[in-house]
């Protein structure tokens, strides 16, 4: 096989404790999976059902201590989420068997040019350059779960400039992710690689050059990095 140009090397997270790496597939992710959140951004939980959109594979940002603030907008949100990495797939999953297709979790950010999402909004058109941007998703390592993949009510949180912002435990999920990947399974064929962005906590609100993100989900992992 060759190529016409040389190909960008396949988008992978690390792994914790392995050497080997984790190959991204698609980023898939659910808007408005949080009961709080939902109210924060003018919606009812019971009569919003979530929402998937998704981000390209190579959007992930893997070990930076610094993450440039993107161009094309002036309301930069972070929103922390549980990100679920799977390592096998399918369609039409059901809820019982959803869990085996679990590699692991890492945590996330899905950036968000939250100035071009409300315009969308506002017209009725796609999210994707609210969402799908370059850079728009620092992720952790991933730590394989191998047994019990419950991750029951751990904490997420995410702390800026070391004042804490966004806090809950992934219980307070509208959708659980067995339900979601049963449900993101009746639209999308699911793959290994596939990584899925599970929804943000209350608590969203602008970033600028200069501030400092911490983010973790506790059994999970972390993520830390300066906005540059
Ligand atoms: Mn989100």
């Amino acid at each position: 096989m060759s190529y016409v140009f040389t190909p960008d090397p396949i988008s992978s997270v690390p792994v914790q404790g392995s050497s080997q790496r984790y190959a991204v597939n698609r980023i898939y992710c659910v808007g408005q999976n949080y009961g709080d959140h939902v109210r924060e951004m003018g919606g009812d939980p019971k009569e919003t059902p979530p929402v998937f959109f998704s981000k390209p594979a190579d959007a992930i940002v893997i070990n930076n201590s610094t993450v440039s603030y993107p161009q094309a907008t002036s309301n930069l949100h972070y929103e922390v989420e549980l990100v679920v990495a799977l390592s096998r797939g399918g369609t039409q999953i059901s809820e019982a068997s959803a869990m085996d297709c679990i590699y692991g979790y890492a945590v996330g950010i899905d950036f968000t040019r939250r100035d071009l999402q409300i315009a969308a909004k506002k017209e009725g058109r796609p999210w994707d350059t609210a969402k799908g941007f370059d850079r728009s998703a620092p992720i952790s390592p991933i730590k394989p779960f191998y047994d019990s993949k419950n991750l029951g009510g751990a904490r997420i949180a995410l702390s800026l400039n070391d004042e804490i912002r966004q806090e809950a435990e992934l219980t307070d999920m509208i959708w659980s992710v067995s339900e979601i990947i049963s449900e993101l399974s009746n639209f999308y064929e699911l793959k290994a690689g596939d990584l899925i962005f599970t929804g943000t906590p209350s608590g969203v609100s602008a970033v600028v050059p200069g501030d400092h993100i911490f983010a973790e989900i506790a059994g999970v992992g972390e993520i830390e990095f300066d906005m540059v």
